[in-house]
């Protein structure tokens, strides 16, 4: 338990040393940015395809920036009832494009009435974090599967891939700092969801087997009214 604590505030520090630092860099990077499209749009041929690799690195570098920023972004604002059956609709829209272009097929299965309250722009961040890894795993031609349920008196979110997998050594790194096995990873997702699920007083929970896929499953507590809706 003190272990757990004194990691806590380690990262309290370090993610807020990330943050100031990813928001200082980001100003220049927009003003980069700016200049080089001014530039592209007056060139042709070679000269072109060399400015639009610059500007994709740029906006690499600007989702590695807002990864270390959410690092330390206050764990819970505004908190909010809301039915979770819309919040996994919300993020099946917003990754669809992504999944599309890597060949990966994202199927639901919702029920209605499941409620929480929580901060929804935290929740949000969380679970794209979590189906996006399950994305990245699945090769073209996979599957992620998002399920919801009512599981032990609590709102139980799955997401399942027929991705890679993961070794027992990775299963085991999975969610602490800087743990990456992706060639332009941060190692921070996970990092960023395992905390706001903490701090919501959830859990997350891997389960995974090399070559046939992983299952994530957050148990996050149920508002009043689901039980209210379950008993009527
Ligand atoms: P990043 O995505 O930048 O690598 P994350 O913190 O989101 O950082 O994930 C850390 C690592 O955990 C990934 O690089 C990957 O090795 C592993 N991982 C997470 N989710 C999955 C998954 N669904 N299937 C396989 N590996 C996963
Ligand atoms: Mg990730």
């Amino acid at each position: 338990m003190r272990r757990k604590i004194k990691y806590a505030e380690h990262l309290n520090t370090l993610g807020e040393l990330a943050a100031s630092m990813a928001h200082e860099v980001r100003n220049p990077l927009t003003v980069v940015k700016g200049f080089l499209q001014m530039v592209q749009s007056g060139l042709e041929g070679k000269n072109r395809r060399y400015i639009a690799l610059a500007l994709a690195e740029v906006d690499r570098a600007e989702r590695i920036i807002s990864d270390y920023l959410n690092l330390s972004r206050p764990q819970i604002g505004n908190t909010e009832l809301m039915d979770l059956s819309g919040m996994v609709q919300q993020i099946v829209l917003l990754l669809k494009p992504m999944a599309t272009k890597q060949g990966v097929r994202l199927y639901t299965e919702l029920r209605n009435e499941i409620y929480v309250h929580m901060d929804r722009n935290q929740l949000l961040q969380a679970l794209i974090h979590v189906t996006k890894n399950a994305i990245e795993a699945a090769d073209d031609g996979g599957r992620v599967y998002i399920k919801l349920a009512i599981q032990e008196e609590k709102a139980c979110l799955h997401i399942r891939d027929t991705g890679k997998g993961m070794s027992q050594e990775h299963l085991e790194r999975v969610g602490t700092l800087f743990f990456s096995t992706k060639e332009v990873g941060t190692g921070l997702g996970t990092v960023v969801s395992f905390r706001i699920i903490e701090a919501m007083n959830g859990s997350i929970h891997y389960e995974s087997e090399p070559g046939v896929g992983t299952e994530v499953v957050i148990l996050l507590p149920l508002a009043q009214k689901s039980l209210l809706a379950a008993e009527g």
